[in-house]
């Protein structure tokens, strides 16, 4: 009892604890009622659990592309493997091309208002004036023994009420006829696939992608996905194997994903020489289809037909590209544990660039992922080339960025390359960490874009990234209209989806990764978190709890803050003050602890909140310790040694304010009057005790000139003029007035 007493007089005697103006709003209190809770198939360390399950669904496709009428027909044989613990009566599969049926396109409203002087293009996108059809025409659905399944169509999904029960651990093969028309891409402002037509040699490039019934997932977050395709919020799909044939007319030529199985019946002679050659080409890629022979191809317009064979293992989705327009160039990257095929597919349009450059980037972007995560694991990897957007699918992707007559400005080059890493780099997310794309857009797009930053950093330095600099503009914006990080993919605006799913959790990682954490052990723990979830289907949970596991660091305030509200970074270094110590009839030798020690002195106006340092040190009275404030210790500090400590030097306290209401850590810069520098930091925990001010006190050699806070802008702080003593005067004289009015 004695002790507690002691104990606590000696607290409140010790700190003055500084009344906070404002609620305490629990900016380090944990998170855990904000995420879902872990439970034996998501572990509390961000893992999957002992019971974790996943879905399987493998499918055998056979399809058709008609050139004429610009339709592709297929029938398909999926096999689903019920992993999970439940008996399931019915299934779900995604129709993605029902989106551009008239009455369901509306469905997420993306284009909605009619601006003054529209073009009549943007009045198509608005009204669909003129009709085109779109959307499936299902044929037949079937069970394995050829009987007919009961169907349900929902917009963009389809039910399949299954003959008999789908047993927990069993599994159970349907077939599927079906057929689409395929849509113009200039049709649409969202278009990720449909085909791309050419006037000039009357040839088309299609780019096929969701475009075959596919299972939508079923897990233990969500039981069947549920949530329709409304554009924005992209894919949640599950992995199996692929056998596809596609059939195209005889000078096609299909880029796709999966390996090509029947390359002696698709490709000539010297085609498979040279792809033989790109195979053991390691520097530079090589022409299997050259200028030349491409637009020799062009002319032909075969009304013969040729089918493709692909294979693909463990995959989530399958995409393809086909036309004969197509240039080809290839060559092999090798990686620690894998050889990749790194190719580009163009047409004559995207020269020169595309050759220069395209397969460079693909090159680049499988190198600098495998190091942060883990070896690309798939045999090829595509980038074809079409006139806008960059989209993305297992092994192959549709990239923009196209030159005018040959020629491309700095930006466009750095656009279109930034395009391909960005969409090469979706391999691992969400291709592999199987993020639920149409609930968290982040997810993908932010790890996605952080490291595609990085490759960009790192080989090519003379391009533009992203810094943390770069959020500014967006957080800084009208908090009517921003929304968290956490806000599902569909909810977000148009306009801002970019900011805030693919630049702000980049930004963000940026920040844990190079102030918060440091290098060394974020990458282990972003490793940690990619190879957790390799070839499964992470939550948001997984990804904090993951980061926060293998870093032994605490980051509840980190997320609370910079994913789950709108708040910013802005600290105001409303103080500094200055002191300095001097010895007055001080002796060393005083054992006796008599003699009072100064801190200076000359300070004309020691209450004033100065603006600068010219009314230099300020004093107080540091008296010896009476032999009351030690209680029981007996033992005694070395007053002369003390003394010794801080004479001559200069004592500084400063005083923050977080005005944007994000934490973050404190980095402040010293500027000495002889030029030299110094940094200091204080992590964000300092802002436990107070959310709104704090008060640090510093002691240095030399006299300081000026201080500024987050002087290498690692924080996103939207409002540097404040950050800086002597303050940078930038309020008019009638400002300051009328501020000085408010606060008497
Ligand atoms: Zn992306």
């Amino acid at each position: 009892m004695r002790l507690l007493f002691y104990f606590l007089f000696t607290l409140f005697s010790l700190l003055s604890i500084k009344a906070q103006t404002e609620p305490w709003q629990g900016k380090f209190e944990p998170i855990d009622n904000m995420i879902t809770p872990p439970n034996t198939y998501r572990t509390a360390s961000g893992a999957p659990g002992r019971d974790y399950w996943q879905q399987q669904a493998n499918y055998k496709i056979k399809a058709t592309l008609d050139e004429t009428n610009n339709t592709i027909s297929g029938k398909e044989t999926i096999t689903y493997y019920n992993n999970s613990p439940d008996d399931l009566s019915y299934l779900w599969i995604q129709l993605e091309q029902n989106v551009n049926k008239k009455g369901n396109e509306d469905f997420g409203g993306i284009n909605n208002n009619i601006k003054d002087g529209m073009t009549s293009r943007q009045m198509q996108f608005l009204t669909r004036a003129i009709d085109f059809p779109a959307g499936y025409s299902i044929k037949y659905v079937k069970d394995s023994n050829g009987k007919n399944i009961k169907t349900m169509v929902n917009n963009t999904m389809m039910k399949v009420k299954l003959n008999t029960l789908l047993k927990s651990g069993e599994s159970t093969s349907f077939s599927i006829a079906w057929s689409y028309p395929i849509t113009d891409r200039s049709m649409y402002s969202l278009s990720r696939e449909g085909y791309e037509y050419f006037p000039s040699d009357d040839n088309t490039v299609y780019l096929i992608a969701h475009w075959f019934p596919r299972m939508a997932v079923y897990n233990d977050t969500e039981g069947w996905q549920n949530q329709q395709f409304q554009k924005l919020g992209e894919f949640a799909l599950e992995f199996g194997d692929y056998d596809v044939e596609i059939t195209v007319p005889e000078d096609h030529i299909v880029a796709s994903t999966g390996l090509l199985q029947n390359s002696e019946s698709v490709l000539t002679k010297a085609q498979r020489k040279r792809l033989d050659e790109a195979r053991k080409s390691f520097d530079k890629p090589v022409m299997v289809i050259t200028q030349k022979e491409a637009e020799a191809n062009e002319k032909q317009k075969s009304k013969k037909q040729k089918t493709w064979k692909f294979s693909a293992k463990n995959v989530r989705d399958f995409a393809f590209a086909s036309s004969r327009k197509f240039m080809w160039d290839a060559q092999a990257v090798k990686l620690p544990t894998n050889t990749v095929m790194a190719m580009s597919f163009y047409p004559k349009e995207g020269l020169p660039v595309w050759q220069e450059e395209s397969t460079k980037a693909v090159r680049h972007a499988l190198e600098v992922y495998s190091e942060a995560t883990f070896d690309y694991p798939y045999p090829v990897a595509i980038s074809v080339n079409t006139s806008n957007i960059g989209m993305e699918f297992p092994m192959i992707s549709f990239n923009g960025g196209r030159p005018k007559n040959g020629k491309i400005s700095n930006n466009a080059k750095q656009g279109m390359i930034g395009t391909i890493i960005h969409e090469v780099g979706h391999n691992w997310f969400p291709m592999i960490v199987s993020s639920d794309e149409r609930k968290w857009m982040w997810m993908d797009e932010g790890l996605n874009t952080f490291l595609h930053q990085r490759t960009v950093a790192e080989r090519y330095p003379d391009f533009n990234s992203v810094t943390p600099k770069s959020i500014v503009p967006f957080m800084s914006g009208d908090k009517n209209i921003l929304r968290p990080i956490m806000t599902t993919s569909d909810s977000e605006l148009m306009s801002q989806f970019g900011a805030n799913f693919y630049l702000k959790p980049t930004v963000g990682l940026q920040m844990l990764r190079n102030s918060i954490i440091g290098k060394e052990l974020f990458d282990e723990a972003f490793k940690e978190y990619a190879n957790r979830w390799k070839y499964k289907h992470p939550n948001p949970a997984d990804l904090f709890r993951t980061l926060e596991d293998a870093t032994a660091t605490d980051l509840d305030w980190f997320y609370r803050g910079w994913f789950f509200t709108t708040d910013h970074v802005d600290m105001e270094l409303s103080h500094v003050k200055w002191f300095k110590v001097y010895e007055e009839n001080s002796n060393i030798e005083d054992q006796n602890n008599t003699s009072k020690v100064k801190i200076d002195a000359s300070g004309k106006n020691v209450q004033a909140q100065t603006k600068d340092f010219s009314s230099g040190p300020e004093m107080i009275t540091m008296n010896a310790t009476p032999d009351a404030a030690y209680g029981q210790f007996l033992s005694r500090i070395n007053e002369p040694e003390l003394r010794k400590q801080l004479s001559g030097k200069n004592i500084y306290e400063i005083t923050i304010k977080n005005v944007g209401g994000l934490v973050m850590p404190v980095t402040i810069e010293w500027i000495f009057t002889d030029g030299s520098k110094e940094i200091d930091t204080i992590p964000a925990e300092i802002w436990r005790r107070n959310e709104y001010e704090i008060q640090k006190t510093f002691i240095k050699e030399k006299e300081v000139k000026e201080v500024n806070l987050d002087p290498n802008f690692e924080y996103a702080d939207t409002d540097t003029k404040n950050n800086s003593f002597p303050k940078v005067e930038t309020a008019s004289e009638f400002d300051t007035f009328k501020n000085n009015k408010r606060k008497s």
